[in-house]
C-alpha cells in the first residue's frame, strides 16, 4: 500500500475525546459511569480512559438499532445498502492510518502490519456489498429476510478486522447492530462507526458499546431486545456467553472461538528450504496471536535439525521491537494478562520440551516476547493441546503418514491446518482426514495461501460454530420466510 510518510504522534499525544465514548444512534455518547484505563503494550504504562458503557447505553443501542431495523434501514433495499457500505469503505480508504496507529497504540500491532491489513477493510466490504444482489434472488420460494437486530462481541488481536469481519455480513444481510469490541481496542471500532455515519449510513444502524466482559459484554450477550447474537473470542468466554445468551429469551448465536491449529510438513518437503518463511509466518505472525494461527509442527522423524536451521533462518527477517517503527515484524504482546499466560506455558517448556528461542527480545520495557520452540513437546500435554495465543510453537516428530493425522487431528479444537506436501491428492487425502473448518494445502514450497473470502467455512468442535465467507457467510445472518400463496 501506498503509506504516506511516517507522522506518527507522540504516544502520549491526546485522541479525539469522542473515541473514548459509545457511538449510539450516529453520534458519540458517553455513558457517564466508570471509566476503563487503556495500557500501552510497548510500555506498560496507562495512557488513557474510555467509557464502561454499562447496561442503560446498552439499552439505548439496542433501542437505537431496532428504530433503524424497523424504520429507514428496512425501506432502502439491496443497491442502497450495498452502495452505503461502498462509500464506508471509502471512507474508511481514507483514514487507514488513523486506524493503523489507534492498533498501533493499543494492543501494540506493528505500524506497517496493521496498515497492510487495514487497507484489505475495503475490499472486504467490497466483496461483501457485490453480493447482496445474489442474496435476494430466491432458489426455493422462501424469502430470505434479515434478522432483525444482531448483536456482536468481538476480540483485540487485529481490531479492525475484528470488527469488519463480524459487521460488515450482518450489515450487508441487512441487519443492524450493537457491537462490543475488546476493552484493550475499542477506539478503532469507535472510529469505524463514526466513519460509517459520516458515509450515510442511517443513525442506530451501527452502535457500539465500549466496555468490560464481565459488564457490558454480559448486558448485550444477555439482552432480550436483539434477535441473534455473533461472537469472536476465546472457547471459554464463549461458553460463558451461550449460557447468558439464554437467560432472558433465546437467540441463534453464531461462535468463531479459539483454535490450536496443525501445520504438517510432509516427507516430501522437509527438505525444501523455501517452505521456512512460511512455516514462521503461520506460526508467529501478530506475535503469535490471531486464532488461525498453526502453533503445532509436525514433522518426519528425523527432520528436528531441518527445523530449527530453517526457523532459526526465518526469524532473522522478523525483527521485534517499537510497533512504531515500520521495520518491526513482531510488536509486544498485548497486554500484562497475555504475557503472563505466555510466561506461564513458557515454563511449562522448560519442564516438558527443550526449548529452542528463534531471536532475542529487545532490552525494553513492555510486554515482549520472542518467538521459542518446545522441541519433543508431548501430545497430551499443555503445549501440544491448549491455545497459548502467544509465540511459542511446539515441534513434533512422526513415523508416518498415520501418525501425522492421528497426532493433527488429536485436539479439542477444529479451526485450521496447513500442509505442506509436493503430492496434492496426498495432502487433498489427509486434509479429508482432518476434523477441521479450513485447511491450506500448499504444493509449492515458496507458495503462501491467499485470502479466500469467498469460500465458506465454518470451524468444529471446541473453535465454535457459524459459517464465515462467501455467499454463506452472508445468508447465515439472514432468515428463510415461506410465503405460501393460496387461491
Ligand atoms: P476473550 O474471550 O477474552 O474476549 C472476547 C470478547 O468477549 C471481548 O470483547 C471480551 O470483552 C468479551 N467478553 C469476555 N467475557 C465476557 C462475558 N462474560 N460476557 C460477554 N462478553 C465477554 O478473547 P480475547 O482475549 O479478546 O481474544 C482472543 C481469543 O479470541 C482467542 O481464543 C482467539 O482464538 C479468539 N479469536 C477467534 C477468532 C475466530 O474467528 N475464530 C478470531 C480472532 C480471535
Amino acid at each position: 500500500m501506498n503509506s504516506p510518510a511516517l507522522t506518527l504522534p507522540a504516544w502520549d499525544s491526546p485522541l479525539p475525546e469522542a473515541l473514548d465514548h459509545g457511538w449510539i444512534h450516529g453520534e458519540s455518547r458517553s455513558a457517564g459511569g466508570p471509566l476503563i484505563a487503556s495500557i500501552n503494550p510497548a510500555t506498560g504504562e496507562a495512557w488513557g480512559n474510555f467509557d464502561e458503557s454499562g447496561e442503560p447505553a446498552v439499552d439505548a443501542a439496542v433501542a437505537s438499532a431496532r428504530s433503524a431495523f424497523v424504520g429507514e434501514w428496512s425501506r432502502i433495499g439491496g443497491d442502497a445498502r450495498a452502495a452505503l457500505l461502498l462509500a464506508w469503505a471509502a471512507r474508511i480508504a481514507e483514514a487507514v492510518e488513523q486506524l493503523a496507529w489507534l492498533e498501533t497504540l493499543e494492543v501494540g500491532r506493528p505500524i506497517g502490519d496493521a496498515r497492510a491489513l487495514i487497507a484489505q477493510g475495503p475490499l472486504l466490504i467490497g466483496f461483501y456489498a457485490s453480493l447482496i444482489s445474489a442474496l435476494e434472488e430466491s432458489a426455493d420460494g422462501a424469502v430470505r429476510r434479515a434478522r432483525g437486530v444482531v448483536g456482536a462481541i468481538t476480540p483485540w488481536n487485529f481490531p479492525t478486522a475484528n470488527v469488519l469481519i463480524r459487521a460488515v455480513p450482518i450489515l450487508a444481510a441487512g441487519n443492524t447492530l450493537v457491537l462490543k469490541p475488546s476493552e484493550l481496542s475499542p477506539r478503532s471500532a469507535v472510529l469505524l462507526a463514526q466513519l460509517a455515519s459520516e458515509a450515510g449510513l442511517p443513525p442506530g444502524v451501527l452502535n457500539i458499546v465500549p466496555g468490560s466482559g464481565h459488564v457490558t459484554g454480559a448486558a448485550l450477550a444477555a439482552h432480550p431486545g436483539i434477535d441473534m447474537l455473533a461472537f469472536t473470542g476465546s472457547t471459554r468466554t464463549g461458553q460463558a456467553i451461550i449460557q447468558a445468551s439464554a437467560s432472558r429469551s433465546i437467540k441463534p448465536l453464531t461462535m468463531e472461538c479459539g483454535g490450536k491449529s496443525p501445520q504438517l510438513v510432509l516427507p516430501d518437503m522437509i527438505d525444501q528450504p523455501e517452505i521456512w518463511p512460511g512455516v514462521f509466518h503461520a506460526a508467529f505472525w501478530n506475535t503469535g496471536q490471531w486464532c488461525s494461527a498453526r502453533t503445532r509442527l509436525l514433522v518426519p522423524k528425523g527432520g528436528l535439525e531441518a527445523v530449527v536451521e530453517g526457523l532459526r533462518m526465518a526469524a532473522a527477517d522478523w525483527p521485534i521491537g517499537d510497533p512504531r517503527d515500520p521495520a518491526t515484524r513482531l510488536g509486544p504482546l498485548a497486554s500484562g494478562k497475555q504475557y503472563e499466560t505466555v510466561q506461564g506455558y513458557r515454563e511449562i517448556a522448560r519442564q516438558t520440551a527443550r526449548v529452542m528461542p528463534l531471536s532475542a527480545v529487545p532490552d525494553a520495557d513492555g510486554f515482549y516476547a520472542a518467538p521459542e520452540l518446545a522441541l519433543g513437546a508431548p501430545q497430551d500435554g499443555a503445549l501440544v493441546q491448549q491455545e497459548i495465543f502467544g509465540p511459542l510453537l511446539s515441534v513434533q516428530e512422526y513415523g508416518d503418514l498415520d501418525e501425522a493425522v492421528r497426532l493433527a487431528d488429536d485436539s479439542a479444537y477444529g479451526l485450521g491446518a496447513t500442509i505442506w506436501g509436493a503430492d496434492r491428492d496426498a495432502a487433498g487425502r489427509i486434509a479429508a482426514s482432518l476434523s477441521v473448518g479450513s485447511v491450506d494445502v500448499i504444493v509449492a514450497p515458496a507458495a503462501r495461501p491467499g485470502l479466500a473470502l469467498g469460500t465458506p467455512f465454518e470451524p468444529r468442535r471446541q473453535s465454535g460454530f457459524g459459517i464465515e465467507g462467501g455467499l454463506a457467510g452472508i445468508a447465515a445472518f439472514t432468515t428463510p420466510q415461506a410465503i405460501n400463496h393460496a387461491g
